[in-house]
């Protein structure tokens, strides 16, 4: 079997709203995998690195050798990344791959990846923007999630990356009410955004300490992996990180530096052959992986088959949606259902297209450099 065609289009969802980075994969048995890359600026420079520097080296490749495929690539334009953008785009070419591979062979991903532990999967409610709201409008939107029975609710503050601890003592303010409102034990998680210096994480830290939350993520520059470590050796509470770290060698620092969760993305980290070590190696240090992943068509599947795979893992998938706007290009997606998503035995990703509604939407991407 072959690569026959790789298409790399963009998914226009409407104004107002961010187009999603897709690639669907061709063999010459006449199936396909979608795949899909991180959504920043559009996704618009892993789509360049699809069609440009990745197309020519998966024409006529085996799609069925999805490491091989993923390592070649992966140095030989490897000073375009490895991070970010080039990330991004391994891992939409993977699990176009690893869609492909289960169609091909009639069976779901989860299956492939090693079977399922769990294939009704619970998730966290994953609330941003309560950096810009009062506390009163905080905990508006959090019990507006609560409707959908998610497991545990993670407060995102999107906080602006050029300023540092802005309303530490807001923060914290919210973080208290939030507790209140859905009581002692309810699984709780604060995600500052990168919001602060290490001495302002540290004082919030303790807060949620007191407070009961369960984890206290990216509570500093995501490049500052020393402070980190300082703010890790401060704390109690479990520290997290990673959805900005693209490698196994950025995952093995943040580690090292004494982070208790790592939260890769599999939109980012080259699919499922790349997270899937990244999973080894939490494993091997005992630390648990959380992934990260926010885009609620291709990448959210995904993310499901890999975390009802995933082994002794403790914590319930992310979910940033709902997202029916999205929804209306397949003919399955995945809802929650009573705080669960549950995965079919459909072949691959379990994603069957709409041509129709897809068509409707697609934007091809054109590389000057593949046409010229
Ligand atoms: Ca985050």
């Amino acid at each position: 079997m072959k690569i026959t065609r790789v298409e790399a289009f963009h998914v226009n969802w409407g104004a107002g709203r961010s187009r999603s980075a897709w690639v669907r994969i061709w063999t010459d048995a006449g199936v396909y995998g979608l795949g899909e890359a991180s959504p920043m600026v559009h996704g618009n420079a892993s789509l360049e690195i699809i069609a440009s520097a990745f197309t020519p080296d998966l024409l006529g490749a085996d799609p069925l050798e999805a490491r091989v495929i993923q390592d070649r690539l992966f140095h030989q334009h490897i000073k375009v990344g490895p991070e970010g953008a080039y990330a991004g785009a391994l891992a939409a070419v993977d699990i176009a791959l690893w869609d492909l591979k289960g169609k091909v062979l009639g069976q779901p991903v989860w299956k492939l990846l090693g079977g399922a532990w769990r294939r009704e999967l619970p998730f966290y409610a994953s609330i941003g923007g309560n950096g810009q709201r009062s506390v009163d409008e905080v905990c508006r939107v959090v019990e507006k999630w609560l409707e959908l029975g998610p497991a545990q609710v993670k407060i995102r503050f999107d906080a602006d990356k050029t300023t540092r601890d802005v309303d530490l003592a807001g923060d914290i303010a919210k973080a208290r009410a939030v507790r209140t409102l859905v009581g002692d034990g309810f699984p709780l998680a604060f995600d500052s955004n990168n919001g602060y210096s290490v001495p302002g994480a540290i004082r919030v830290g303790r807060a949620l300490e007191e407070l009961g939350y369960v984890w206290f993520e990216e509570p500093v520059q995501h490049y500052h992996v020393e402070s980190f470590a300082k703010v890790a050796a401060a704390l109690d509470i479990a520290v997290s990180a990673g959805e900005q770290e693209y490698t196994l060698q950025g995952i093995t620092r943040l580690i090292e530096a004494g982070v208790d969760i790592v939260q890769p993305d599999i939109v980012k980290t080259g699919g499922f052959t790349g997270l899937g070590d990244m999973a080894a190696l939490a494993r091997a240090y005992g630390v648990d992986l959380v992934p990260h992943q926010t885009q609620p068509s291709i990448g959210h599947t995904a993310n499901l088959h890999f975390v009802a795979s995933l082994t002794h893992s403790h914590h319930p998938a992310e979910y940033n949606g709902p997202y029916e706007v999205q929804d209306v290009v397949f003919k399955t997606p995945v809802r929650p259902k009573h705080g669960r998503f549950t995965l079919s035995d459909a072949p691959g990703l379990g994603l069957e297209l709409d041509e129709g509604e897809l068509q409707k939407r697609v934007i091809p991407w054109r590389s000057s450099a593949a046409s010229a």
